[in-house]
């Protein structure tokens, strides 16, 4: 018996057309639909993986990926069943944000820049605390098991190198997910590592466009073919991409 399929889907350039901005995508009443639909008709195996936050996923699509499984943030955030199952990884750099600042405070001038998924430890107005600076960076390093970035008069801290493909891998271990075949569906550089990890899976990718069309084992003209492909798919056809 072939083994269910789970359907993974890169949002920008995939379900909608890429816009000038971030700002200009839209989601409309019918693609929310078909993914719910999808959704339904795949019994849960639906995942959208995007570069995007959830944050910015949600202000986009709604409530609509509420019931759907969402990596954001390039696998660095991850929403299943409902729950995140990971922390939000800022709540990770507020609290090192909070306890470098206890630590060096603003006074002896060392400027702490927290980013979403980061935080900066910048020394330029007092280039004497180098050393101390990154024993503190390496500190919490390896107490929170991020990676220290080096640049220009700054320490960074971030998370260690999630991508997509990590993602599929997250995800395929998830029950629904699990001993499904994966199709993954992407169209820019950083779905390749998706693809592949699709495939290790004993699954495989198609690229939207020509951009990584080698790298994957088929190719879908534009995000209509996409969604035709989909709406095939809840309509009952499992072969809806592979024909
Ligand atoms: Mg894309």
């Amino acid at each position: 018996m072939t083994a269910p399929l789970a359907l993974l889907l890169d949002f920008d350039g995939t379900l909608v057309p890429t816009a000038r901005t971030p700002d200009g995508v839209a989601v409309d009443e019918e693609l929310r639909a078909l993914i719910a639909a999808a959704c339904e008709r795949l019994e849960g195996r639906l995942a959208i993986i995007s570069g995007r936050s959830l944050e910015q996923l949600d202000g986009l699509w709604g409530r609509a990926l509420w019931s759907v499984t969402v990596a954001a943030s390039h696998g660095l955030e991850l929403r299943h069943d409902a729950h995140r199952r990971v922390p939000p990884p800022a709540e990770i750099f507020a609290r090192l944000a909070r306890t470098t600042e206890a630590r060096f405070g603003a006074a002896q001038g060392v400027v702490v820049e927290l980013k979403s998924y980061g935080l900066g430890l910048h020394y330029r107005l007092a280039p004497r605390l180098r050393e101390p600076v990154k024993a503190w960076a390496e500190e919490c390093a390896a107490a929170h098991d991020l990676v220290i970035q080096e640049g220009d008069m700054v320490y960074e801290l971030r998370l260690p190198g999630a991508d997509k493909g990590d993602a599929v891998h997250t995800i395929m271990a998830l029950a629904p997910f699990q001993g499904s075949t994966p199709l993954y569906i992407g169209d820019d550089f950083t779905d390749i590592p998706a693809i592949a990890a699709a495939r290790a899976l004993g699954g495989r990718g198609l690229a939207v466009g020509a951009r990584i069309a080698a790298h994957a084992d088929g190719v879908l003209t534009s995000p209509a073919a996409v969604l035709e492909g989909i709406r095939a798919l809840a309509a009952g056809g499992r072969d809806a991409f592979f024909t």
